[in-house]
């Protein structure tokens, strides 16, 4: 016992302090799922190309599975025409006012040659796509100043509100306090042996 309880301590607190700062999660709040592929214009350079793949796999990361988005770099004048109901993804030179990217519903923007950072004007971008709202203050994916790579807080909430983010639930920790080590003596009487 005397070794359990620390590790079970440890394990609460930890939780506690990660539930303080973000909501609590709803099971009607936890199941959308977004699953499209999005046609990309070939006139899209190489490396534009890479940093938007590689923050579409962030979304996917970042949601556990709930944005699962992919690009086909498939649009061209030929296509246009048979993809225009689908999401596409344009390359464009300039967008006013020198903004590296904007989106409106199912089309997402780029001007790789006015954004500073590719990777984080594609996961801003994609942000919008999937229903995210500019961040009122502070830094974070979508904030709509210099947007940054990776996820604040405040870009969770939005993700959470959208439903594509959920805290990982208590009762998973309850389960790893028991099984982490065998030589624990039964606890009783709330675990009675079988
Ligand atoms: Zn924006």
């Amino acid at each position: 016992m005397t070794r359990a309880i620390p590790l079970f301590a440890t394990l609460l607190a930890g939780c506690a302090a990660y539930e303080d700062r973000l909501p609590v999660a709803q099971p009607d709040q936890i199941t959308a799922i977004v699953s499209r592929t999005l046609h990309g214009d070939t006139r899209c350079p190489e490396h534009a190309r890479i940093a938007f793949a590689a923050a579409l796999g962030t979304y996917a990361s970042v949601t556990d599975g709930r944005a699962r988005l992919q690009v086909r770099w498939d649009l061209d004048n030929a296509s246009l025409m048979t993809l225009s109901t689908e999401p596409i993804v344009l390359c464009v030179d300039t967008l006013p006012p020198h903004a590296g990217g904007k989106t409106d519903g199912d089309v997402i923007k780029l001007a790789p040659l006015a954004c500073p950072d590719e990777y984080a004007c594609a996961l801003h971008e994609i942000g919008h796509y999937l229903g995210m709202q500019h961040l009122e203050h502070g830094h974070g994916v979508m904030a709509e100043r210099n947007p940054s790579r990776s996820f604040s807080d405040a870009d969770f909430v939005e993700l959470f509100r959208l439903g594509l983010y959920a805290p990982h639930r208590r009762p998973d920790f309850t389960t790893v306090t028991l099984t982490i080590d065998p030589s624990i003596p039964r606890i009783e009487p709330e675990y009675p042996h079988e």
